[in-house]
């Protein structure tokens, strides 16, 4: 069932566009990998998709319903509740733990500080970075960091997460390893993902995979189907 859709959707920053009618659909626990060079458009895509940039033209559908119309409160509200976001770096608090770090989306949320404390150790446990849980992001490593913000985009529960290059900051071993983690806690949860990223060896870890390219879905590619990816 489709969780998430874009359709003929448009947007410009100036005079030429960055996205010129993409068409996309995100089924329920799917994950898809938005690919392509630099400046194709891939950012400004997840942007849409995920409520944050309005799009000049088309729709964004999130289970049926358009959000795209939807004002920016309403927006922030459905990033909040039901979408997590990761992007390439340095999204933690300084001055916080990464505990306070990954238990702030829960204490924003209402809940109690006991129980938000409790979650984000556990999921600091599930990312294999319990150890961290009382230190501050600078005194980290750059795996370490983007882990603890994985477990912060998840700690929610999110229906949709969406990953901006979220390995583009680390070492090719480094990434692999979030990566995996970031597929298991997403197939455990029955997440769909929108992974954004550059690198081929990246995408692969997706369902499927959609090439952008100058701001259209690149239909020229064969064989970026991915059928029997997640068995
Ligand atoms: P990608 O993520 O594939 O690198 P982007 O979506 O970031 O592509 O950018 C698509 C195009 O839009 C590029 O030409 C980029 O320079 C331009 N662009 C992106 N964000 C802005 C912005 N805030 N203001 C003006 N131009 C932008
Ligand atoms: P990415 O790695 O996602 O492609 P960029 O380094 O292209 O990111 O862009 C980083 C930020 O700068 C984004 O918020 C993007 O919207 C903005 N941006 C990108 N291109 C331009 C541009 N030509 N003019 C203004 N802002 C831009």
């Amino acid at each position: 069932m489709t969780q998430l859709a874009a359709r003929g959707v448009v947007k410009a920053y100036g005079p030429t566009p960055a996205l010129r009618g993409v068409t996309l659909d995100v089924a329920e626990g799917e994950i898809v990998a938005v690919t392509g060079p630099s400046g194709c458009g891939k950012s400004t895509l997840l942007h849409c998709l995920a409520g944050i940039l309005r799009p000049d033209a088309g729709q964004v559908t999130w289970r049926g319903e358009r959000i795209d119309t939807w004002s920016e409160a309403a927006r922030s509200k459905l990033r909040r509740t039901e979408f997590g976001v990761l992007f390439q770096f340095g999204q933690l608090v300084a001055e916080l733990t990464a505990a306070e770090n990954v238990a702030l989306p829960l204490l924003l949320a209402g809940t109690g500080r006991r129980e938000a404390r409790a979650a984000a150790l556990g999921w600091l446990e599930r990312l294999d970075v319990a150890d961290v849980a009382d230190v501050r992001p600078g005194r980290m490593s750059g795996g370490q960091q983007q882990r603890c913000a994985l477990a912060r985009a998840l700690v929610t529960e999110p229906r949709v997460l969406f990953a901006d290059e979220p390995t583009g900051a680390l070492d090719t071993l480094t990434g692999e390893q979030v990566l995996t983690h970031l597929v298991r806690l997403a197939r455990q949860q029955h997440t769909s993902v929108v992974l954004v990223t550059h690198e081929p060896r990246i995408a692969a870890y997706a369902d499927r995979e959609v090439m952008l390219r100058d701001g259209v879905v690149d239909t020229t590619g064969l064989g970026l189907e991915r059928p029997f990816a997640g068995e």
